[in-house]
């Protein structure tokens, strides 16, 4: 499937930052988009930690801005203290919600059949999943990149997965927030290889349709490389999706 069949999505973790205030770089990134002669031609979104989700929504009303959550528990309600629903994110503005992101995974020990609830759990509420894979570095240098995040993404994908309620981030673990990142030779391996047991799990047209972000230090200054990779359909960005200037600078790799 050419890949203009399958709309970027330019995806903003912000991670454990942000107070209200920062609803400012979210009009000010609206600005900048409506500013644009071309619109982008992709989709935008934020995802701010869960306190947020509803003061970020309407900070984005009237602008292409959507916005997401970070993590919800696999239940949809109950005795989970500290926890929170993929339910209460949707009620609160989210259309997506990432899971199993690696911070989540090593931090919290999340492993690929909770992270495969989590994604099972979005999907019931009729919101898309966000679902990251990747390997670290010891992993990259033993040479096993394509069979940990195959591994990965088998494991962490329910059966009512499809093209319209799933996207997939590769975001190799090690390239997270260092400012590293993978030869573009070495990201076009991998996306392949997800795209061939993205058709092998799902079946040709929704293997073929979902979407394949590159997550991992990307910057304004190598947006428009990255996403100009095969199988590139856009990118869940960290550190730079925290001030408009950067976001934009990224979603500009999709005007032309
Ligand atoms: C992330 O945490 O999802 C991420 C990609 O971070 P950064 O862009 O800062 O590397």
């Amino acid at each position: 499937m050419a890949r203009r069949a399958r709309r970027p999505l330019v995806a903003g973790n912000w991670k454990m930052n942000g107070t209200r205030s920062s609803a400012r770089e979210v009009k000010a990134l609206g600005r900048l988009v409506a500013k644009s002669q071309t619109k982008p031609s992709c989709e935008i979104m934020i995802c701010p930690p869960a306190t947020l989700v509803h003061h970020i929504r309407d900070a984005a009303r009237g602008t292409p801005v959507r916005v997401g959550g970070q993590d919800c528990h696999f239940a949809q309600g109950g005795a989970h203290t500290g926890d929170i629903s993929a339910d209460m994110l949707k009620d609160a503005g989210a259309r997506a919600v990432i899971v199993g992101h690696s911070e989540r995974r090593s931090d919290h020990d999340e492993s690929d059949a909770v992270v495969c609830a989590k994604a099972e759990a979005v999907h019931a509420c009729g919101l898309t999943a966000i679902v990251c894979v990747g390997e670290t570095e010891t992993q990259r240098d033993d040479g096993a990149t394509l069979r940990i995040v195959g591994a990965q993404l088998k494991g962490s994908l329910p059966a009512s997965a499809t093209a319209k309620n799933t996207v997939i981030a590769y975001e190799p673990v090690w390239a997270i927030g260092t400012g590293r990142t993978p030869t573009n030779e070495d990201v076009a391996k991998v996306h392949q290889h997800l795209r061939r047991r993205l058709v092998a799990l799902l079946g040709e047209a929704e293997g073929e349709g979902t979407r394949v972000l590159y997550g991992g230090s990307v910057k304004p200054g190598n947006a428009v490389e990255l996403m100009g990779i095969d199988n590139v359909d856009g990118a869940l960005v960290g550190g730079a999706s925290l001030t408009a200037k950067d976001f934009f600078g990224i979603i500009a790799a999709y005007i032309r």
